[in-house]
C-alpha cells in the first residue's frame, strides 16, 4: 500500500495571532486548543494513524497536559522551536537558544528528545544553511523544512523530491523529508496539506498523491486549529479597540475559509493510504543506507 507520512504542526493560533496583534498577555492557555487537540487526536486514532507531532515549545509550556498526552496516545515526539520566529529572520545563537529551549520544553513534558524538526514557515532557505549545523549540534537527525512553495523566498537549490541523506558544511550527517509535491505540466505544486488542502478537491490531492514519481516523498501536514470542528475567532479582551477588533477579524477571515475540507481531505487519504510516523521512514531509510549527498555553504544540494 502506498504510504504518506502524516504530521502535525502542534501549536496554538490563538497564541500566535494574539502576538502578532500585540496582546499582553498572549501566551496564556485557552479553551481552543484543548479542544483542537482533543479532536485531533481523536480522529486519528478513528483512522488508526500514528502521526508525528512537531510540537512549539511556547504551546507546549502553555498546555503541558496536552503533549503528555499526545505521547501518550503512541504519536511520535519531534520539535517546531520554541517561539515560531521563522529561521531566516534570527541569527545563528538565537535559532539555537530556540532550539536548545524546545528541546529542553519537550523532554521535560514528554521524557522523550526530539530528533526531528520542522521549521516555522519551512524557512530554512539558502541564506540559513547554518541551521542544519545547529540541529545536528543539538543532536537532531532529521529534518522536514523543505517545501517546494512559490512563498518561501531563497529556497535551497537542487532539492530532490524523494527524502534524501546529505551532509550539511559543519559535516554532519542528516535526513531531510521534503514535503509532497505534484507535478502538473512540469511544474511542482505542493499537495502535502496546510493552506493548499482548503482550496484543492481531496479527489485531486489523492490522485496528485498517488501519481508521484517512485520514491518521492509523501510527507504531508496540518495543524490542530485545521482539524477542530469549530471555526477560528481571536477572541479580544473586552474593551479592544475597534482597530485590534478589525486585525482580529480579518485573522479569521483568513484563517477560515475551506477550513473544514482539511479534516475531510485527510480521512480521504486514510482510506486510501498508509499513514505511518517521519521517524519510521527515517528508521527504514537508514537501514537502507544512501551515500549522502552534500549542502554546500551557499546552499545547493549536490
Ligand atoms: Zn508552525
Amino acid at each position: 500500500m502506498n504510504t504518506l507520512l502524516m504530521s502535525v504542526d502542534f501549536e496554538d493560533w490563538h497564541q500566535i495571532v494574539h502576538r502578532r496583534l500585540g496582546l499582553a498577555d498572549w501566551h496564556r492557555p485557552g479553551p481552543a486548543l484543548r479542544r483542537q487537540s482533543r479532536e485531533t487526536l481523536d480522529m486519528l486514532d478513528r483512522l488508526g494513524v500514528r502521526a508525528t507531532f512537531f510540537i512549539l515549545g511556547m504551546t507546549a509550556d502553555a498546555y503541558p497536559r496536552e503533549v503528555e498526552e499526545i505521547a501518550a496516545r503512541g504519536h511520535e515526539i519531534a520539535s517546531h522551536g520554541y517561539a515560531h520566529y521563522r529561521v531566516f529572520d534570527q541569527s545563528p545563537d538565537e535559532f539555537h537558544a530556540d532550539i536548545a529551549k524546545s528541546v529542553e520544553v519537550i523532554e521535560g513534558i514528554t521524557g522523550v528528545r526530539p530528533v526531528g524538526y520542522r521549521a516555522p514557515a519551512f524557512s530554512i532557505n539558502r541564506r540559513t544553511v547554518w541551521a542544519y549545523e545547529v540541529l545536528a549540534d543539538l543532536g537532531f537527525l532529521w529534518d522536514s523544512s523543505q517545501n517546494d512553495s512559490p512563498r518561501i523566498p531563497n529556497r535551497i537549490q537542487g532539492i530532490p523530491e524523494t527524502p534524501y541523506a546529505f551532509t550539511e558544511p559543519g559535516g554532519a550527517e542528516m535526513w531531510e523529508f521534503p514535503l509532497a509535491v505534484a507535478q502538473v505540466r512540469g511544474r511542482a505544486v505542493p499537495v502535502a496539506g496546510g493552506s493548499y488542502w482548503r482550496v484543492l478537491p481531496r479527489r485531486m490531492v489523492a490522485s496528485a498523491l498517488r501519481g508521484r514519481a517512485p520514491g518521492a516523498s509523501g510527507a504531508l501536514y496540518t495543524h490542530p486549529y485545521e482539524l477542530g470542528s469549530r471555526g477560528l475567532r481571536a477572541d479580544l479582551p473586552p474593551g479592544a479597540s475597534a482597530r485590534l477588533r478589525l486585525n482580529g477579524l480579518a485573522r479569521g477571515l483568513k484563517a477560515n475559509p475551506g477550513r473544514r475540507r482539511v479534516a475531510k481531505c485527510l480521512r480521504y487519504l486514510a482510506r486510501d493510504f498508509r499513514l505511518t510516523t517521519y521517524g519510521e521512514a527515517f528508521d527504514e531509510h537508514q537501514r537502507h543506507g544512501q551515500r549522502p549527498r552534500s549542502l554546500s555553504r551557499e546552499g545547493s544540494i549536490v
